[in-house]
């Protein structure tokens, strides 16, 4: 069984559909998403839709949190916060009550998946060294989790200690725990402009780190179009 791995589409349908058509050409049967559907980016409602037709387990992300609330929790930076209402303002009620009941962790087949954290999910922390990940693994019952949240594909390997690996390929060792970013559909921040997103062949214990070209040019004019700040589609070309 072949999983592709979903994390942080936020409403950036054309990368979402550039992932999504590469992983049915590689193969992958059963989908899961890793919160942040919406948020920065032009196309929520579709992204929902999208994802929702999937018919597949789903987390909760901050940005699918806050699009829900009514008022601003001030946790967002000017940026974040600015397309966040205007999401809030482009969302249906079916659309952000489906939002309001994801789950914040989910157990998988044989593996977790949580948006930020496993020791806080709710708070938001964010897993960029090894003592992040520690913490986290702390709390991590299966051999393997995946997570989003950084928008950096990362791999974290806890056996006698933690380390931290940058690999497009991880093969998964017994009594060894992993917890792996899947990097970021629609705003990947690590210098890469392309859609990321992972394969997970349980058969083959094998986990790879996929990069996908999509139509970045479409996607930046409809934030123009939108009218959401206009550096939200400069730092789309750059992956930052
Ligand atoms: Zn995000």
């Amino acid at each position: 069984m072949r999983f592709a791995i979903l994390s942080d589409i936020h409403a950036n349908l054309e990368a979402l559909e550039a992932v999504l058509a590469d992983a049915r050409e590689r193969r992958c049967s059963r989908f899961l998403c890793l919160g942040d559907v919406v948020g920065y980016n032009a196309n929520p409602r579709e992204c929902i839709e999208r994802v929702r037709e999937l018919d597949c387990p789903v987390v909760k992300g901050n940005h699918d949190e806050e699009a829900t609330l009514s008022a601003s929790s001030e946790r967002f930076n000017e940026l974040a916060e600015r397309a966040i209402q205007w999401t809030r303002d482009n969302l249906g009620d079916q659309d952000k009550e489906w939002l309001r009941s994801l789950p914040l962790q989910k157990r998988v087949h044989d593996f977790t998946i949580v948006h930020a954290t496993l020791d806080t999910p709710g708070q938001w922390g964010y897993v960029f060294s090894n003592l992040d990940a520690v913490a986290s693994f702390t709390y991590q019952r299966t051999a393997v989790c995946f997570f989003g949240h950084t928008h950096v594909p990362m791999v974290f390997i806890r056996d006698q200690g933690v380390r931290q690996e940058r690999t497009e390929h991880v093969r998964i060792e017994p009594a060894k725990k992993y917890f792996i970013n899947a990097g970021s559909v629609g705003q990947p921040r690590d210098g890469n402009w392309r859609a990321a997103y992972c394969i997970y062949d349980i058969e083959n214990n094998l986990v790879e780190l996929v990069r996908v070209k999509y139509d970045l040019a479409t996607a930046q004019k409809k934030i123009s179009k939108a009218g959401l700040p206009q550096l939200l589609a400069e730092r789309l070309a750059m992956g930052r």
